[in-house]
């Protein structure tokens, strides 16, 4: 299952443990802490790529667990947005996120109840055909969890459309000193791999690739189990792990296509149509499963609580739940440091912990212990050059862009940025270059709320999915089908079958 082969990047940093920063080793061998109760959740309506979700509930409405409480408006690409609390809508009010996003968000208070929506229930055939899957990952308010929030029904559409041959699972953790991806295909490789399989099926392709750290070996067990499992719903499809020289930033689509394929894409190109592959998260792909499986939208997710502190927890964590909530059930005492709304490399410090919430991006609370950071001109030590995982020179783009010579910069090559905030973290004189730059690779590219379609060589049609039904209504009215129990979902991928 595993070819032997291992795959590599040219740049980027090594690290002799990534989890070093939080003196915690073992992080990913310890159990999945349980999941937070808070007292309240701060939901915001945009927490993907698209335009904003639009609540479908007023203050005082009690919701439940896993209830839709915002909608993609008619015919808008967006997606739907759930509760992980049951409880009461207090507020709806205007939120803005520290990624500079305004959107509304919804604050429910938490009633401590738990009590669920009755079509979280399991799915008992996987039947399943394109047009459900899609519908079903879509009304799941399913969208990238890497980070990139591409709303995940419009990329296996796309994916669909290019005939891709294989998809590629990215649990290549992406930045150093987070484990919530490692830790979601420790405890839920089943999921990850059936995930995948639907996932490829849906697409048309007849190859799952897995893509993990060649020093998390130890995962590989429980992968391949997961795999033979598999097998007997999806014999169609091949699986294959691939193991990977840990080197950070890593999973970045542009960087697997140059170690996978020895292709390099131009920003506007798509791995789909230059590769025939598409790649996604391993959270995204679990996510799929729950919803595919047992009908549980998007309301949770993983988080790494993690740093220069004590100690350091993965737990799973209702979206909107705020930072500091966040911080007290990862028993983080020592927040005398920044607060970091991400990753290491390249999260947002944040100001407000009580009031920014976790979103579906979010993958880590990083804090780091109150340090001074030098602040000096370049001292042209060239180790941004040498780290920059796209070969470009960011000191001297950075300075071209400082003087109004963006020209000179884009011929730089600054426009194939892709953001992963090494050069900012390894410059020993304390220069911000990654945000000067990646807003200029940014501005060069399309970014909107139809972006994903303008990338694409071919129209999506937006109509044709997120508009079946809310996730809790997702049945079919077949014509002189017998339903005895007025409760029963009729299954519309199962042949009619009633759960
Ligand atoms: S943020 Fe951009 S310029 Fe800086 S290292 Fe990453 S890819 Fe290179
Ligand atoms: S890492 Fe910092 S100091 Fe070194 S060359 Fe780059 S910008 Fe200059």
């Amino acid at each position: 299952m595993a070819s032997g082969k291992r795959y590599t990047y040219h740049k980027g940093f090594l690290s002799d443990n990534a989890l070093d920063f939080s003196k915690r080793s073992s992080f990913i061998k310890e159990i999945l802490l349980e999941r937070v109760n808070p007292t309240k959740v701060i939901i915001p309506c945009k927490q993907h790529y698209g335009v904003s979700a639009v609540p479908v509930v007023k203050v005082g409405d009690e919701v439940k667990v896993g209830q839709c409480v915002a909608m993609p408006p008619k015919g808008k690409f967006s997606l739907a947005v759930h509760s992980g609390i049951s409880g009461r809508v207090t507020e709806i009010r205007d939120i803005k996120l520290p990624n500079g996003i305004e959107c509304p968000a919804i604050v429910i208070v938490n009633d401590m109840k738990m009590s669920r929506v009755p079509s979280i229930r399991h799915r008992e055939s996987m039947n399943l055909d394109s047009k459900d899957v899609l519908g079903i990952i879509s009304n799941a308010g399913i969208c990238g969890l890497g980070g990139e929030g591409i709303p995940t029904a419009a990329k296996i559409d796309r994916a669909r459309r290019a005939c891709v041959d294989e998809v590629l699972v990215n649990a290549l953790q992406s930045e150093p000193y987070s484990t919530s991806d490692l830790m979601i295909m420790s405890e839920y490789p089943g999921y990850v791999v059936m995930g995948a399989a639907a996932v490829a099926r849906a697409c048309g392709a007849k190859k799952v690739s897995i893509l993990i750290s060649e020093k998390r070996k130890m995962l590989a067990e429980g992968i391949t189990t997961a795999i033979t499992n598999a097998k007997h719903d999806f014999n169609e499809i091949s699986f294959e792990i691939k193991y990977f020289k840990e080197r950070f930033p890593q999973g970045y689509y542009r960087l697997v296509a140059k170690a996978l394929y020895g292709v390099n894409l131009t920003p506007e190109e798509t791995l789909e149509d230059k590769c025939s592959a598409v790649l996604f998260n391993c959270s995204t792909l679990c996510a799929c499963w729950e919803a595919l499986s047992e009908n549980v939208p998007l309301m949770n997710r993983v988080v790494s609580v993690t740093g220069d502190i004590a100690s350091g927890h993965n737990i799973i964590v209702p979206i909107g739940t705020p930072v500091s909530e966040v911080l007290a059930a990862g028993k983080t005492s020592d927040i005398s440091g920044p607060v970091v709304w991400g990753n290491s490399l390249t999260g947002l410090a944040i100001e407000d912990p009580e009031n920014t919430p976790i979103i579906k991006l979010t993958n880590a609370i990083t804090v780091i212990r109150k340090q001074e950071t030098p602040r000096t001109p370049c001292i042209h030590c060239g180790l941004c050059a040498q780290n920059c995982p796209m070969g470009l020179s960011p000191h001297i783009i950075y300075e071209m862009l400082k003087q109004g010579m963006p020209k000179k910069a884009e011929e730089e090559g600054a426009r194939t940025c892709i953001s992963c905030g090494i050069c900012s973290y390894i410059c020993p004189a304390g220069i911000r270059l990654t945000p000067r730059i990646a807003q200029f690779a940014a501005e060069g590219r399309i970014i909107g709320e139809n972006s994903l379609l303008h990338n694409t060589s071919f129209k999506y049609e937006i109509e044709g999915i997120g508009d079946l039904s809310l996730l809790e209504d997702y049945v079919t009215d077949k014509e002189g089908s017998a339903n005895d129990d007025p409760d029963a979902i009729e299954l519309p991928f199962d042949g009619g079958k009633t759960v």
